[in-house]
């Protein structure tokens, strides 16, 4: 048993420049499993952005071209607790050769293998097995090798041999393309500015935007209502409620400051040198997306600014974010630290 997932294949996974480079490496080795420098392959990136789903599309993509290959997906909590039991019932190994014996092995977030310090030398001794004998490795994490805690050095060294892609938050035009793709294969239309309103809102989680689209579709159906704003308002809201967890003010100017590598002082400061401004328009955006603080506040919180301040800032990096691609980054990136 494979435990692959077929309805996560490559057709359904759509591309945008936030996956292109995760996409491509992973129909690379699915082309060749074991037999290109994508070894292992390790899809990272934040929550319900598609590793499970791309990695799932690997494997599959691979039994279709060559069926005799042995594909084995497993979650990493999965395989501790294989290698656990195997430990106590004396079967460790069984346990060792029955993965040494595998094609195609596809570990889904490692990072939960932090920490454990056994089952990360008996992956260890797997992975060389596998590596030696030309047998392809595939690892999904939340963070990029180098942000891994408490993973031993030569396993961290192991995962930097091959190549890390990460998945990052859709942006707009992926959004709406992984909307309307949802939509179709579920043979449902919906008005443009609905899908447009949808696409504006969820920003950063894919589960969250097909969460949106089953909602509106159950909701639509069950109280005989028609797709409407109103109705996908009440929905998104839900969606971000539920997710956003209460940051202060002050948390938000730590992360922004960190994030660009300067101190809250400096972010507070007078000066107008644009890096430092961007900062500081970044955290009163934050402030007021994450936060019920008044403008009038964030501006007198964040380095004793008026509420006009306040606002140019949202604005600012409104349409900086739509225009810039670096700039877009930092608020992909800084949204990730502040609401995961
Ligand atoms: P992760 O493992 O990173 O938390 P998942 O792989 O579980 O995320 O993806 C969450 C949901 O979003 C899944 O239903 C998946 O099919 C969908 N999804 C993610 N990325 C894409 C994409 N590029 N195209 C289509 N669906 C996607
Ligand atoms: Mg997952």
């Amino acid at each position: 048993e494979s435990q692959l997932n077929p309805n996560y294949s490559f057709v359904n996974f759509v591309e945008g420049d936030s996956n292109r480079l995760a996409r491509s490496a992973g129909m690379a080795v699915a082309n060749k499993p074991g037999g290109t420098s994508f070894n292992p392959l390790l899809i990272y990136g934040g929550v319900g952005l598609g590793k499970t789903h791309l990695a799932h599309a690997i494997g599959v993509d691979i039994k279709d071209k060559y069926p005799d290959k042995t594909v084995l997906y497993i979650s990493s909590e999965k395989f501790t607790q294989q290698f656990i039991d195997s430990v106590k019932s004396n079967t460790r190994n069984d346990f060792i050769h029955f993965y040494q014996m595998i094609d195609v092995l596809i570990i889904d977030d490692v990072q939960f293998l932090s920490g454990k310090a056994g089952t990360q030398d008996v992956f260890f001794h797997i992975f060389n097995h596998l590596h030696q004998n030309g047998k392809q490795v595939i690892l999904t994490s939340d963070k990029a090798p180098v942000d891994m805690q408490d993973i031993e050095q030569r396993l961290l060294s192991r995962f930097k041999w091959g190549l890390s892609a990460e998945l990052q938050a859709p942006d707009y035009e992926t959004r709406i393309s992984i909307l309307e793709n949802k939509l179709f294969r579920d043979g449902v239309e919906m008005p443009e500015e609905i899908i447009e309103y949808i696409a504006q809102n969820i920003k950063s989680n894919v589960r969250e935007l097909e969460g949106v689209i089953i909602s509106m579709i159950a909701q639509a159906s069950f109280n005989r209502r028609e797709f409407s704003i109103e109705l996908a308002k009440q929905i998104v809201d839900k969606f971000v409620k539920n997710t956003k967890k209460e940051v202060s003010i002050d948390y938000i100017q730590k992360e922004v400051s960190k994030y660009f590598d300067m101190d809250v002082a400096t972010l507070q400061s007078k000066t107008r040198k644009r890096h430092i401004v961007q900062a500081r328009q970044l955290a009163m955006y934050f402030a007021k997306r994450l936060t019920k603080t008044s403008l009038a506040s964030i501006g007198n919180q964040i380095g004793q600014r008026d509420h006009a301040t306040v606002l140019h800032a949202c604005k600012t990096v409104d349409n900086l974010s739509e225009t810039d691609k670096q700039f877009r980054k930092y608020v992909d990136d800084l949204t990730k630290k502040l609401t995961f």
